[in-house]
């Protein structure tokens, strides 16, 4: 059965049912909206994705010149490679240390010089002690570094997360731009300003022409944008437009969840943004409460491509009825 198929015949009894599937790094979830939080009762998301994570396999996936990424744990994740050490792009989930450990040594021999935190969400972050403890430096904003230090409730996922252990914290923080040069390769990073949280940060390659979009990018799924840290809708399509707005024809592009793609796929995300937030907000400023906005459906046309079961339509029109 589809996963789609699999939402509808369960839909009806969502509220007593929760089944969770995780697919390509991203949480699906048969969950629906309730008045008070995203998920209906039952296992919490955030537990459930990573015991997931115990058992999901590694993906690699060479993209150009020395580097590639890693799918299957959390958030994507980006390798460059050489003899200088490894720069690598979001850390996964703790579970996956083992399988990670082998696709980076089936690599290259060298260790983890330096890794970078796309945000602080804990399925981009949670590996980061142990890579620390392989000898990386983390580097992040300094709003990703904040939130792993200290006690952070994320109301979407109706989980609170304890401050993360002096190990996993990043050391390098910085506000807007940061330049790495390693491998003959030049690491930009970039921080968004407000979007999905408040510590967004882009790492661009820029001889290989590969950017990590972090979780700026949804390719083929409805984005979480996390109002609890900083993030909103309006942010979100600014991302949007500025990932499109730096990409060519040739550059290869790294979602935070989905599949690797470009600046086609950029582009019809970025359109999807605009234009379910335009109907949101016609509907707000209308007066509509959020479930007359929800009943109204505006992300149907929509559905059938983006919506997840842990985004489902609904879910998604109530993230950005927040920010509208
Ligand atoms: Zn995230």
């Amino acid at each position: 059965m589809s996963q789609e198929n699999h939402l509808a015949a369960n839909h009806s009894s969502c509220l007593s049912r929760r089944r969770f599937l995780v697919a390509a790094g991203v949480f699906t979830a048969a969950a629906c909206l309730s008045p008070r939080r995203l998920f209906a009762e039952g296992e919490n998301i955030v537990l459930a994705a990573r015991k997931r994570a115990e058992t999901a396999s590694i993906i690699v996936q060479a993209l150009r010149g020395n580097v590639s990424a890693l799918l299957g744990s959390g958030g994507n994740i980006a390798v460059l490679t050489g003899t200088d050490g490894k720069v690598i792009i979001d850390s996964g989930y703790a579970t996956s240390r083992a399988r990670i450990t082998d696709a980076l040594a089936k690599m290259d021999p060298e260790p983890i010089k330096y890794l970078v935190n796309t945000h602080w969400h804990f399925d981009h972050t949670d590996g980061n002690a142990w890579m620390h403890g392989d000898g990386a430096t983390i580097l992040a904003h300094e709003n990703t570094q904040k939130h792993l230090a200290t006690t952070t409730r994320v109301e979407g996922w109706d989980f609170t997360f304890p401050p993360s252990p002096a190990d996993a914290i990043p050391t390098e923080v910085f506000d807007k731009e940061k330049r790495l040069y390693l491998n003959s390769t030049t690491v930009a990073l970039s921080y968004y300003g407000p979007s999905h949280t408040d510590g967004d940060v882009s790492a661009y390659f820029v001889e290989a022409e590969v950017l990590h979009c972090g979780d700026t990018w949804w390719n083929g799924h409805y984005p979480f944008i996390d109002y609890s840290t900083g993030g909103n809708i309006k942010g979100m399509i600014k991302a949007a437009e500025a990932n499109l707005a730096r990409v060519t024809d040739k550059t290869i592009v790294i979602p935070g969840h989905g599949k690797i793609a470009g600046k086609p796929e950029l582009a019809e995300y970025r359109d999807m943004l605009v234009t379910i937030h335009d109907r949101v907000a016609a509907l707000k400023k209308e007066g509509k409460s959020l479930e007359e906005a929800i009943a109204a459906k505006p992300t149907a046309a929509y559905d059938s491509k983006w919506a997840g079961s842990f985004i489902t339509g609904d879910v998604f029109t109530k993230l950005v009825f927040t920010g509208a």
